[in-house]
């Protein structure tokens, strides 16, 4: 599939790995709607979409995909919880990592940076250690214990930074600048090709197309590729139509409820007030118009939670066996809110294990 900036158009080139256009600082995206080219479920992983993804993005595999969709009653209604937890180093991010790392390997990358508040450099090093990529991720100081032992484990090289989350990414780009490769699951679009499977998924399993999704939002990644898988799907006739796409961010960092809808903006939040969510705080989203843009065309919306629903809707979940970090739990008060006015089957994604999160 065609990449370019999006700012200047400049394609993609067919060697190296740039994480952003050389020609002008923009963000490189998919130039074209994703087309759906069949699936073939005997093999693993994201190979079973190889055909529609393009192979130089399914060499590296660890068995990720094919997560559990279990139906469960909430408040009378039936709801899907897509189990993403269940993926090899514990959140969504393996899909758009092993899409990544696969389109590494294809350009003889042997050494490559990351940053993340914790999941996607843990996908990050696992993918890395799997395809014998030598990995430095930079992570804020703030992450949880257990996301940095994680990646520690794997054999990457951690490097922690102090302060507010965009400082790792700050430090990160330093590095690229001195010629590493920056491997970012923010800046790079493979990655978001490699969530599209999840829309694959969701429409095969359910008895009906997909009446609504809902996901936790930081920079918007996982939306944008449920966006292009069911677009795809939609494209090909597989799906008369798009779900409504229900993007959930906590209030203490909601730039993009915020763009949706200026009144989910709370001008009083101190900077820094933050959020237990972590995964979703992203105070500056690289694709926010392309976030608000999809959720648009899909009919859903954009939504902020408070803070103190967060952990209470964390333990709802636990209760009916769903164990998730609190980032996860962010659809759980969306979800009680907005079912009574939403069409069946409805879904949601729980992003990541809940072992994998701090004492709170
Ligand atoms: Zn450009």
């Amino acid at each position: 599939m065609k990449i370019a900036c999006v700012d200047c158009a400049t394609l993609y080139p067919d060697e190296g790995a740039p994480f952003r256009c050389p020609a002008c600082g923009g963000v490189f995206d998919y130039a074209e709607p994703l087309r759906w080219q069949g699936d073939n479920p005997a093999r693993a992983g994201l190979g079973q979409f190889e055909r529609t993804l393009g192979s130089n993005l399914c060499t590296v595999s660890m068995g990720e995909a094919n997560t559990p969709l279990v139906a469960s009653g909430v408040d009378s209604r039936k709801v899907y919880f897509k189990c993403e937890y269940a993926n090899p180093s514990g959140s969504f991010k393996d899909r758009g990592a092993a899409a990544l790392v696969s389109f590494l390997l294809s350009r003889n990358v042997s050494n490559a940076i990351e940053d993340s508040s914790g999941n996607a450099g843990a996908a990050f090093a696992a993918y890395a250690a799997r395809a014998g990529i030598r990995a430095t991720v930079y992570v804020p100081e703030s992450a949880s214990g257990p996301k940095q032992r994680q990646i520690q484990s794997y054999g990457a090289n951690l490097i922690s930074v102090p302060g507010e989350r965009s400082r790792a990414s700050d430090a990160a780009i330093r590095a690229v600048q001195d010629g590493a490769v920056y491997a970012s699951h923010a800046w790079m679009p493979q990655q978001i090709m490699g969530y599209s499977t999840c829309a694959f998924e969701i429409a095969r399993e359910l008895p009906t197309e997909p009446g609504a999704v809902f996901a936790p939002v930081g920079q918007g990644g996982l939306l944008l590729g449920l966006a292009l898988g069911f677009g795809a799907l939609r494209d090909a006739g597989v799906c008369r139509s798009l779900p409504q796409l229900i993007g959930v961010q906590a209030a203490g960092c909601a730039p993009l409820a915020a763009a949706w809808d200026p009144s989910n903006a709370r001008p009083t939040a101190s900077e820094g007030a933050g959020t237990v969510a972590e995964g979703a705080k992203v105070e500056a989203p690289l694709r926010s118009e392309r976030v608000v843009t999809a959720v648009r065309e899909s009919g859903g919306t954009l939504m902020a939670v408070a803070e103190e629903q967060i952990l209470p809707g964390r333990d709802s979940l636990a209760r009916m066996g769903f164990y998730v970090e609190p980032t996860s739990a962010l659809v759980w008060p969306a979800l009680t809110t907005l079912l009574p006015q939403l069409p069946d089957p409805v879904v949601a994604v729980l992003t990541g294990s809940g072992y994998k999160a701090g004492l709170h």
